[in-house]
């Protein structure tokens, strides 16, 4: 199997592992590969759950589409994280239920959504900062993206969703995950008289 065979399989097995288990629902999210003269993208209105590895978009090194369906129409928030963060191997973005939730909440502090609940949190994902709201289309939303991307590899776009790149496919899948299921923490312990680590336990996994 060559390197670009065995890339489109990964996203189809990782897309349908993320939508079998409720991670995005519909058509919504969207996966990227780096691979060796451009990228592989998950296409426009294809649901992750049921991907053709055939059909996937291939993006040459200028983002121009040289093979498979036109990519899906999100494709500006990945090409900003490969763009501002030159050791991305891979983007993930979900509608995933829990960080929307999140993202919607008055509350949050929008340097920093989430609290350090666990040490994977922190070490995955770290500091999360929310990107103001635009409609879906205006680019002004990849220019906010872009001025997080430099500092951080996770951000979460207000009342949408999260975007997360990694250095390889599982990473950025098991970035997001994490993100997801901290945020889920976050919602059930809301409320609660809760200890988070402290700035010490968060100083030592960060060093
Ligand atoms: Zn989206």
């Amino acid at each position: 199997m060559t390197a670009e065979t065995k890339a489109r399989e990964a996203i189809c097995q990782v897309g349908a592992s993320i939508f079998n288990r409720g991670l995005t629902a519909g058509s919504s999210g969207n996966i990227s590969l780096r691979i060796e003269g451009g990228w592989l993208m998950t296409p426009t209105n294809a649901s992750l759950g049921r991907l053709d590895p055939a059909r996937l978009s291939q993006l040459d090194d200028n983002g121009r589409l040289i093979g498979g369906d036109p990519p899906t129409k999100e494709s500006f928030l990945h090409r900003v994280m490969y763009e501002e963060r030159g050791d991305t191997g891979a983007v993930v973005h979900l509608h995933s239920t829990h960080s929307v939730a999140v993202s919607c909440l008055a509350e949050i502090d929008p340097a920093d959504v989430l609290p350090p609940i666990t040490a994977y949190y922190v070490m995955r994902v770290g500091r999360l900062p929310l990107v103001p709201y635009f409609r879906p289309g205006d680019m002004a939303l990849a220019e906010a993206v872009r001025g997080f991307a430099g500092k951080h590899h996770a951000v979460l776009l207000a009342n949408h969703g999260p975007v997360v790149a990694g250095s390889s496919l599982d990473a950025a899948v098991n970035a997001i995950e994490e993100l997801e299921e901290t945020a889920k923490l976050y919602l059930l312990l809301r409320g609660a008289e809760t200890r988070f680590l402290t700035p010490a336990q968060v100083k030592k996994l960060i060093d």
